[in-house]
């Protein structure tokens, strides 16, 4: 596919391209302009006109046309998740879910497009005020940048543009370079169910040229990013006065507590399919998990068993669990880390090879030493590190020894390890049997410490994308 810029709903080309690759087999995929910082400048221009244009619109017609392109996702859904596969790595059967959940989230906002309202203010509850009355409202900011990463480029991308448009904003979306093709298909999705062209512009490109100029314009008014921490930094002082919403990494955290022995079988492959979904290229991906030592060696046994059931191979193939990473930098990076773990004393159990370019084999490593990146940073491939523990405390300590924090679990059937650990663990979101990959999309979903500023979930991101404006009455005028 030749991809294009979409500035006013015009197709935009250029002669300098990126390629795109299949991170499976390096195979082109596509190409995508090389935007620059006029392109972006152009997009917000056009974007100034398409939020006079939302203004045009009522909560109804925001309702309908999100509800429209929902159906034409849902319809086009083997396509798009194809699409997907052959951008990111993933495998069919991700892709597909991928979609199916990108169709609810465009619902969902959808839905709140119809519910956003503000409320009375009581004036005269102030000493001394009388004939006073009024309320506030929730307004659009006006135009939103949209700044998304490589790994759930359909589903990210709409949980921003589907609250932005849902509360009568225009978007300018920078989607991850290596990701950008399916972004355009969205995007023309949105615009043929009925959004006025200039309200939804793609600006393709590198991230610190076109990117950089879209978070520097003055007139965006809000960055909403989903990516690294390190970039969302970058961003942030760059951008200047604006609003931000920051979706950020982590290396979150599962504790399997003693009482566990039963269902160890459940859990172990839970915990496992948390670790390698996407490769383990999941923002709450299971990178740290902590094991009460009554059943360490056992839990260990059945992650090994059931980790070398995985079929790894071709993405495309419906039978694949497993497929590759984005590219072949991210796995050298990995495998460096593994080295380094193991290097400090670290105990590969399972998995450490690469089978390709591209594809690792799913790792589990035990022991891992508390000062090596395996454990300090975000691996974002596949690979858990599975470390003993004595006690619920020791595993709230464990878990708390980050700089992310976004999501974290706990398997127990003892009521007060559960409450301890969701009080004391510092994440946005807590999973009490269940691993901390778990999100739907309606839910509040975001970060503390690094992993970010802001929630996403249409609701929410809907109070992030509008603010308040107060209108009060002298009725004795
Ligand atoms: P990334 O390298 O930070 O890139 C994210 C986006 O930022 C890409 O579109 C990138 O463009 C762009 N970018 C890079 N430099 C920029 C700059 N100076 N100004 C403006 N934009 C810039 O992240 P990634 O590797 O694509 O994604 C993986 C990261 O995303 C992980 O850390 C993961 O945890 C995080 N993530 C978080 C969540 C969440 O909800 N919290 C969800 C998914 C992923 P280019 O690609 O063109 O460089």
């Amino acid at each position: 596919m030749k991809g294009y810029m979409l500035i006013g709903g015009e197709r935009i080309f250029k002669d300098k391209e990126i390629e795109i690759l299949f991170p499976y087999d390096n195979s082109v995929v596509g190409t995508i302009p090389d935007g620059d910082e006029e392109d972006a400048r152009r997009a917000v221009d056009a974007a100034i006109k398409g939020f006079e244009r939302m203004k045009e619109l009522t909560a109804y017609d925001r309702y309908s046309i999100l509800s429209k392109a929902a159906r034409i996702l849902s319809n086009r859904s083997y396509e798009i998740a194809e699409l997907l596969t052959k951008e990111v790595g993933k495998t069919i059967k991700e892709s597909m879910g991928e979609v199916g959940r990108a169709v609810n989230t465009l619902t969902l906002s959808a839905e709140e497009a119809k519910r956003i309202a503000g409320e009375e203010v009581n004036f005269d509850a102030a000493p001394g005020i009388r004939g006073k009355v009024g309320f506030y409202r929730r307004v659009p900011l006006g135009v939103i940048g949209c700044i998304t990463p490589f790994n759930f480029p359909l589903n990210l991308t709409c949980h921003k543009v589907g609250p932005a448009l849902a509360a009568g904003n225009s978007v300018v979306i920078k989607p991850s370079e290596n990701t950008s093709l399916v972004t355009i298909k969205l995007a023309e999705i949105l615009i043929e169910a009925g959004f006025p062209p200039e309200a939804v512009n793609v600006i393709t490109g590198y991230g610190e040229k076109v990117g950089d100029a879209l978070v520097r314009d003055e007139r965006v008014r809000m960055i909403t990013f989903t990516g690294s921490v390190e970039t969302g930094k970058i961003i942030m002082s760059r951008g200047g006065l604006k609003k931000y919403a920051m979706e950020l990494g982590s290396n979150a955290g599962v504790y399997v507590d003693k009482d566990q022995s039963v269902r160890l079988d459940f859990v172990s492959e839970k915990i496992c399919r948390g670790g390698f979904a996407l490769a383990g290229q999941v923002c709450i991906s299971v990178q740290r998990v902590f094991v009460h030592d009554y059943l360490f060696d056992d839990f260990i046994n059945r992650a090994v068993e059931f980790t070398k059931t995985l079929k790894i191979g071709n993405p495309l193939e419906e039978t694949t669990d497993m497929g590759s990473v984005i590219d072949v930098q991210a796995a050298d990076r990995i495998m460096e880390w593994i080295e380094e773990a193991v290097s400090a004393g670290a105990k590969i159990v399972c998995g450490g090879k690469r089978l390709s370019d591209t594809v690792i084999e799913p790792t589990i490593v035990i022991n891992v030493p508390e000062d090596v990146r395996l454990f300090t940073g975000e691996v974002f491939g596949p690979v858990i590190v599975v470390n003993r523990v004595k006690s619920v405390d020791e595993a709230i300590e464990k878990v708390n020894l980050s700089r992310y924090g976004l999501q974290a679990g706990i398997f127990t059937n003892d009521l007060r390890a559960a409450f301890k650990f969701s009080k004391e663990v510092e994440a946005g979101g807590i999973m009490v049997n269940e691993i901390p990959t778990f999100r739907v999309d309606q839910m509040p979903y975001g970060g503390v410490k690094e992993s970010g500023i802001g929630r996403e979930g249409p609701l929410f991101a809907i109070e992030e994308m509008t603010e308040i404006k107060t209108i009060c009455f002298d009725i004795n005028f």
